[in-house]
């Protein structure tokens, strides 16, 4: 190179794709703007037409063998200076890194929509309420002692799990910290694994923070995420950021501490589109990346993270009692089978607990119905026939939905497709039996309250009835409010909610959970009906929960009882250990799809004995899921279990290797595949 040619400054840009590798393109050759920067947008042409939004990831001369003769320049930057930090790329790359995705797909994840097109933004103000400021609770003894064994476990290890029953105060404890490191002059992530979880938390934490909080989530319109994203890159409007797992996206400025509240929680996983990130992951790696402290919370831990802690990995702190001395809830077990035999049951509901609902309602309390309708569909069957009506894209049956209006039909609707037909009153097969709903969801659920408890307001929560926005905002407040005596619902019920005058929690069918073919079905039956027993009784209420089943003598209802952790800690490991799960093994699960059933078949075969020659009895079987079609596309499995003690990178190296030949090769063109790292 010359003096005399100018030398050629190029840009490597991240663009939204789903496309391995970056996209290189030249700088105007008038650039007369300041210096381009790394983490800058940029607008660049792509095929003919098209312009789009990328990131700048690397800023650097044309080598000589490049062929710049073909690269295009960059048409536009949007703004000076970078939307996305020099600390953000770093998290980018590790997560494409580790869950094996294009930086595009990440970009797509972290930034708002808005920000990923072009045009004209203006500065809206910020959706936070105002609020008085006022300080927070003093803690107790209990708590005290905590915070001080939590900053002594810090001492060593960047990573706490705090370990506190339900209604410990463990919430406080968040608080008391975010404030001390306020203090210090830094910044506070509080992350949580649902949206309702930010509606009780935002006034709590309003009190304290006011308007130094910001608050992240997907309800909020695009444009008020885009003002919370650019509020947090100016670094001197919020103090504390309470979010759910795409806060981890945001960009922040001196991070001092990162909360993973309810850390065991499954909701924290993305599982599509990739990036199929873990939020408590992805968590401990901002935190790394920040040299901030990080802290786990929750009543029921994840068996990973209590494993982590008891090894040393990360400190262990515990809370075993409740706030102000209150009990942690009794849990009666019923008998369902001896219940239905001595004819002991009112639709769902058996006699003991119709009884006990009564008894709670009268003296005022409030009552919470849950029904996990997870692997538990509601379907309808003809009589006559057995015919169950299914959905034509998906194999699947349809669950029947009561009219929106009346006079309207029901409907049968497919939940995972959204296809649905009128139900029909005489039976398609048989032209005989009228079809009868032979379902057990929220909904029949419901309907049977009312039937029994004509007097109470009775609503429900669920997928269903969340739809609309802030519906679930509303409801959590109207049942916090008292105005509702009675809340059926999904698992949507169980989570870190406070309810003051919840006297008894009763789960319809606790068994349903356990006979799931998923090797955390016993560790998440046991987090969930420990989760929801704890919404009973948490402010001098006693609080009672009534779980019926069919499988009572599962040894797990009996940890329950004893709210047990250690031992159902204890089997799950062992099982673990036996049959190779995390954590000593980690697990990446591949997806094939493919219109055609032949061609997966073809396709699944062969990348499964490429994958036997190299990683041996590592790779599964080809496994054909439970529901084998969806939206008309077949569906097979594979999954690699890697040692905990092998290099997770290095098998993943070999496994991109593996799927780039495969793909490739005739019988996978077209089929789709898609990863899943640690998949849950
Ligand atoms: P957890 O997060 O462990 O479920 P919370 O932090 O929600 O528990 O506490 C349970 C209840 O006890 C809440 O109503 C909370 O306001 C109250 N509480 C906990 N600690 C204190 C404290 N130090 N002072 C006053 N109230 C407290
Ligand atoms: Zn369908």
């Amino acid at each position: 190179m010359t003096a005399t040619t100018k030398q050629l400054r190029v840009v490597d840009v991240i663009l939204p794709l789903a496309v391995e590798g970056s996209f290189t393109y030249l700088l105007p050759a008038s650039e007369k703007e300041p210096e381009v920067q790394v983490g800058q947008r940029v607008v660049v042409p792509l095929g003919k037409k098209k312009e789009v939004m990328g990131v700048v990831e690397t800023v650097r001369e044309a080598r000589e063998d490049e062929e710049v003769g073909v690269l295009r320049e960059v048409l536009r930057f949007p703004e000076e200076g970078p939307l996305v930090t020099a600390e953000q790329m770093q998290l980018w790359q590790w997560i494409a890194r580790y869950y094996m995705c294009s930086l595009g797909e990440v970009m797509r994840a972290a930034l708002p929509n808005s920000l990923r097109q072009e045009k004209e933004s203006r500065r809206r103000k910020t959706p936070d309420g105002i609020g008085e400021k006022q300080t927070a609770n003093a803690l107790n003894e209990e708590q005290t002692r905590a915070v001080e064994e939590i900053y002594q476990a810090w001492e060593k290890t960047p990573t706490v799990l705090l370990f506190g029953v339900t209604s410990s105060g463990k919430t406080e404890v968040y608080i008391h910290l975010a404030e001390e490191t306020i203090r210090k002059g830094k910044k506070v992530l509080y992350l949580v694994p649902e949206i309702a979880l930010t509606t009780q938390l935002t006034d709590r934490l309003r009190r304290v923070f006011g308007e130094r909080l910001g608050v992240y989530h997907s309800r909020f319109t695009d444009r008020e995420r885009e003002t919370i994203y650019k509020n947090v890159l100016a670094g001197d409007r919020y103090d504390v950021v309470l979010g759910v797992r795409s806060s981890l996206f945001l960009p922040f400025r001196d991070l001092g501490l990162i909360i993973v509240d309810e850390e065991h929680d499954t909701s924290y996983k993305q599982q599509d589109p990739a990036p199929r990130y873990h939020a408590r992951t992805v968590a401990l790696m901002l935190g790394s990346i920040w040299s901030a402290r990080t802290l786990l919370g929750t009543a029921t831990p994840s068996v990973e993270t209590y494993y982590n802690a008891l090894q040393g990995k990360y400190g262990l702190v515990e809370m075993k009692r409740r706030y102000a001395g209150l009990d942690l809830p009794a849990i009666h077990l019923l008998d369902l089978q001896r219940a239905y035999k001595q004819k002991k049951m009112e639709g769902h509901l058996s006699l003991p607990l119709v009884v006990h609902m009564r008894e709670q309602l009268e003296a005022g309390k409030q009552v919470l119905l849950f029904q996990n309708r997870r692997g538990y569909n509601s379907f309808i069957e003809c009589p006559e026939c057995g015919y169950v009506p299914k959905c034509v894209n998906c194999d699947i049956s349809l669950t029947e939905h009561k009219p929106v209006a009346e006079g309207l039909p029901s409907r049968l609707v497919c939940h995972y497709c959204g296809y649905s037909i009128p139900a029909p009153s005489v039976c398609p097969e048989c032209g005989k039996g009228e079809p009868v709903d032979r379902g057990f969801g929220t909904e029949k659920i419901e309907e049977e309250a009312k039937t029994l408890f004509p007097e109470a307001r009775i609503a429900r929560m669920d997928t269903d009835t969340t739809h609309a926005k802030d519906a679930h905002e509303k409801l959590i407040r109207r049942f916090a409010d008292h105005e509702i005596d009675i809340l059926v619902g999904t698992q949507m019920i169980t989570k870190g909610l406070h309810f003051k005058d919840v006297s008894l929690v009763a789960v319809l069918k606790a068994d349903a959970m356990l006979n799931q073919p998923d090797f955390r079905a016993q560790e998440r039956a046991y987090q969930m009906l420990e989760q929801v027993s704890g919404r009973a009784g948490r402010a001098g209420t006693e609080g009672h929960v009534i779980l019926q089943t069919s499988d009572i003598d599962n040894p797990l209802f009996k940890h329950l009882q004893r709210h047990d952790y250690e031992a159902m800690y204890a089997e799950q490991i062992e099982e673990r250990k036996a049959f190779r799960y995390p954590p000593f093994y980690r697990i990446i699960g591949m997806t094939l799809r493919h219109r055609e059933q032949s061609r997966l078949e073809a396709a699944s075969r062969t990348l499964h004995d490429r994958l036997k020659q190299v990683f041996g009895t590592r790779c599964s079987e080809v496994i054909v899921p439970a529901v084998g079609r969806v939206q008309n596309l077949y569906i097979r499995q594979l999954t690699l279990k890697i040692e905990a003690s092998a290099s997770y990178a290095k098998a993943k190296e070999m496994l991109e290797a593996e799927l780039r030949y495969v793909k490739g090769l005739g019988p996978c063109k077209g089929t789709l595949i898609t990863l899943d790292v640690d998949p849950m």
